[in-house]
């Protein structure tokens, strides 16, 4: 079979590139390895997390804050296994989703793992060993990432495990050690202190989400240690060991005083790396990074190659699903002649805990950093209505302008829909909006957006209204 574009995994970048390739004309073909489509995002990643984040929460509600609304419950309990059912059926859900876009927009789809004969030809090896080959004109790699883990951990997927097997436990551990802070240390091990765990986090760094505004990481810890998560900032782990049920990790103390902990699972969430494993790069010439052996890329993704071009989680930058799709349309465009752009300092970061942690554009340690003189402004939900009303007071809005022009330069947000009111300052930014622009528009009362709002007005001559 010839084809005008080839694509290499079916994650997010990988299917939305193959779908916008198919709207615009293209022939086109996808390969995934596993039996289902959508990737790390809809298998093992974005979807299933958030499913069971949802779940957990709504127990957590239940048991803790029903009483307050009135609602009296007796007899809860938690049946883990229906909870990993209804999680099973919305990934199914999802997954068969890509299978039908795929049907309607005429795109080939083959079950193996794609690997290069040579820039043109890819050679498809199916389950059974099996081989078939397909060519291109075009290649777009979008093989993903996978979890990473230290050198000195030994990962048995049983007790010491990764995100992967943390998505389809069957029983709520006593005690999860986290090893990692970061963004899945802090969703799944919401998850399981939700339902009753005993969670502990132990993170490298001096404060938790660290890549994030500083402001971010102290607030979510303060939240979360009020829900009985327990945190050991700046130690470094330096070993972790399973007998029997139960794991030991052992750690330093930023003061070198050496510590351990029990527990019945360790669940390692130090970042991924990326995945190329059976690609075939050396066939075309191709070497990945060194550093998390990423494919490297110019500024149209593509390749050394010409006419092969990688996506998402494989290449550098933040590994986010949203990240990945918009680079599979931007090639997937660049490839039918278009000249499309993706603003990298507007790809929004979030956390799903509760409450939610959303960012946007520049932090106030970066703006520090490269010498920008900028402003301030903060809304606490505290003040608000609409938080006051669903019982959410914890977080705020943080808004950094330019001190000079009043343009947006980052928002910062820990609060109820953090994720979703995030959208309304990338819009903004996109647009280049000024602190000024967003405090003069019209927002429904009572939402949580207002906080936005009052945030702006903060930042452009401490007007906020309501504080
Ligand atoms: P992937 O989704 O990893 O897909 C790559 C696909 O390629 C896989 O299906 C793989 O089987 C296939 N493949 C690999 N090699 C071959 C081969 N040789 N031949 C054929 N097929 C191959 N991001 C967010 O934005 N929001 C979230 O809420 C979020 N939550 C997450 C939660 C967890 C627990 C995890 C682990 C990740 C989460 N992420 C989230 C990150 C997100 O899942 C990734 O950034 C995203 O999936 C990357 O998309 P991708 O298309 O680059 O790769
Ligand atoms: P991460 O980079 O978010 O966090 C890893 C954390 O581990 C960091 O805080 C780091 O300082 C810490 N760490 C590293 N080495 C350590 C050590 N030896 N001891 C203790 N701590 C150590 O990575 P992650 O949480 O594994 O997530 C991987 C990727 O998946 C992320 O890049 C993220 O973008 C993506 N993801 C996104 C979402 C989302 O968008 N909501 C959810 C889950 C995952």
């Amino acid at each position: 079979m010839q084809y005008d574009v080839i694509v290499i995994g079916s994650g997010p970048g990988g299917y939305v590139a193959a779908i916008r390739a198919a709207q615009l004309g293209l022939k086109t073909a996808c390969i995934e390895k596993y039996s289902t489509f959508g990737g790390t995002c809809l298998n093992v990643g974005c979807i299933p997390s958030k499913a069971l984040l949802d779940s957990s929460e709504h127990y957590y509600n239940a048991s803790h804050t029903f009483k307050t609304h009135g609602i009296n419950l007796d007899n809860l309990s938690v049946d883990i296994t229906q909870m990993m059912k209804r999680k099973t059926e919305v990934v199914g859900k999802n997954t068969s989703g890509i299978t039908f876009l795929f049907k309607k927009n005429k795109i080939d789809s083959y079950q193996g793992v794609g690997s290069f004969k040579d820039k043109n030809t890819i050679v498809i090896t199916k389950a059974d060993g099996t081989t078939q080959e397909i060519t291109g004109t075009n290649v777009i790699i979008a093989t993903g990432s996978k979890p990473s883990s230290l050198p000195f951990i030994k990962i048995d997927k049983k007790r010491i495990i990764t995100s992967t097997e943390a998505l389809t436990l069957t029983e709520i551990p006593k005690h999860l050690i986290l090893i990692g802070g970061g963004v899945i240390g802090l969703e799944l091990g919401s998850v399981y202190a939700r339902l009753g765990a005993k969670v502990s986090v132990i993170e490298f760094m001096d404060s938790i989400i660290p890549t994030m505004d500083k402001s971010l990481g102290k607030e979510l810890q303060k939240v979360m240690q009020k829900q009985g998560v327990e945190f050991y900032l700046g130690h470094k782990v330096t070993g972790a060991t399973v007998k029997g049920k139960e794991v030991t990790v052992t750690f330093d103390s930023p003061t070198g005083e050496k510590k351990e902990l029990k527990g019945d699972y360790c669940l390692v969430a130090v970042g991924r790396i990326a995945y190329t494993d059976g690609l075939g790069l050396d066939k075309i010439g191709l070497a990945v990074e060194e550093r998390g052996r990423k494919v490297t890329v110019n500024d149209h993704l593509e390749t050394s190659v010409k006419g092969v071009y990688a996506i998402g989680d494989v290449i550098r930058g933040a590994m986010l699903a949203h990240k990945a799709e918009d680079e599979g349309t931007l090639v997937a465009e660049t490839i039918a002649g278009q000249k499309p752009h993706i603003n990298y300092n507007l790809i929004p970061g979030v956390v799903y805990t509760w409450p939610e942690v959303a960012a946007v554009g520049q932090t106030e340690e970066q703006l520090k950093d490269a010498g920008v003189k900028y402003k301030t402004g903060s809304f606490p939900f505290r003040a608000s209505g609409r938080a006051v009303a669903s019982g959410d007071l914890d977080g705020f809005v943080k808004v950094l302008a330019d001190e000079a022009t009043d343009e947006i330069l980052g928002v910062h947000i820990i609060g109820p829909r953090a994720a979703d009111m995030i959208a309304e300052a990338v819009l903004a930014m996109e647009f280049r909006a000024s602190a000024e622009d967003v405090a003069r528009t019209s927002h429904a009362h009572p939402t949580y957006t207002e906080a936005f709002r009052e945030a702006c007005l903060a930042a452009t001559g401490n007007r906020a209204i309501h504080i």
